[in-house]
């Protein structure tokens, strides 16, 4: 009796986490009213660097942000002219759970569910309105560290954390990588290669077809890069050349197959 009760709970847990999972997916794909995302930023490496550069950022440096998501919804013919609004939430003082490089699938998996855990407490701030989508943004002094680590974005509780350089000239770079990990949030995949970091031909392209092939106009943004040659791709400074392309709109719903 009591183990049966015990699995009909654990039963009705997994439909709920099911359907807000489906709710939230319908929420954030319908693109019927601005999509509300919260941008935390956080001191990555306790750097002065860092806590100076935090304190310059305003709303202003993400607008580019907003504004790559309104021109690239006209292009598809979208009929919201604000598809995101970025919201900057003050400096958070707890940095979210770190992921290791070498976790395997039941590691990712535990890390993601702790990620959801910090999530939830760290998102609110007095004053502010709940975002539907959070971005953990964690600034390093560019000093101290060549590359970025990794940067993740998922779907399944609409999370980012986002790596980004506390330097002003990183800034329209910053964005790229927050739009990206934010796309991912909504939905879409990578379109990079994961060995050579080179755009995937024709999806991760900025025009497939354009003539000559090389070098590209434009990055996609889920690519991140533009391809220089079939060898050669580079990131662009801000997201002024990045484009969303047609395999990126139609996971994010912009497009019907
Ligand atoms: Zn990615």
């Amino acid at each position: 009796m009591w183990r049966n009760v015990r699995i009909l709970i654990l039963l009705l847990v997994l439909a709920a986490v099911a359907l807000q999972q489906w709710l939230e997916r319908v929420h954030t794909q319908s693109w019927r009213q601005t999509l509300w995302v919260g941008v935390y930023p956080l001191n990555a490496d306790g750097s002065s660097a860092a806590r100076s550069y935090i304190a310059t950022l305003t709303h202003a440096d993400f607008e580019p942000i907003e504004a790559f998501f309104a021109r690239e919804a006209r292009r598809y013919d979208l009929k919201l002219e604000e598809p995101v609004h970025i919201e900057l939430y003050p400096e958070g003082s707890e940095l979210p759970p770190a992921l290791s490089r070498d976790a395997g699938p039941l590691g990712v998996a535990w890390w993601s569910l702790k990620l959801r855990w910090y999530a939830a407490h760290a998102a609110t701030a007095p004053g502010h309105p709940p975002s539907t989508i959070r971005l953990f943004v964690l600034y390093h002094d560019p000093a101290r560290l060549q590359s970025a680590p990794d940067s993740h974005g998922m779907q399944k509780g609409l999370v980012g954390v986002v790596h980004a350089f506390a330097a002003r000239e990183m800034t329209g770079r910053n964005d790229i990588v927050i739009a990206h990990e934010l796309l991912h949030t909504v939905g879409a995949t990578d379109k990079y290669s994961f060995a050579t970091e080179q755009p995937l031909y024709p999806i991760g392209y900025g025009d497939p077809a354009q003539q000559p092939l090389y070098p590209q106009a434009t990055a996609e943004i889920m690519a991140g890069r533009r391809a220089l040659s079939d060898k050669e791709a580079e990131m662009p400074r801000s997201l002024g050349s990045v484009v969303i392309g047609a395999a990126t709109a139609l996971e994010i719903r912009w497009t019907r197959p």
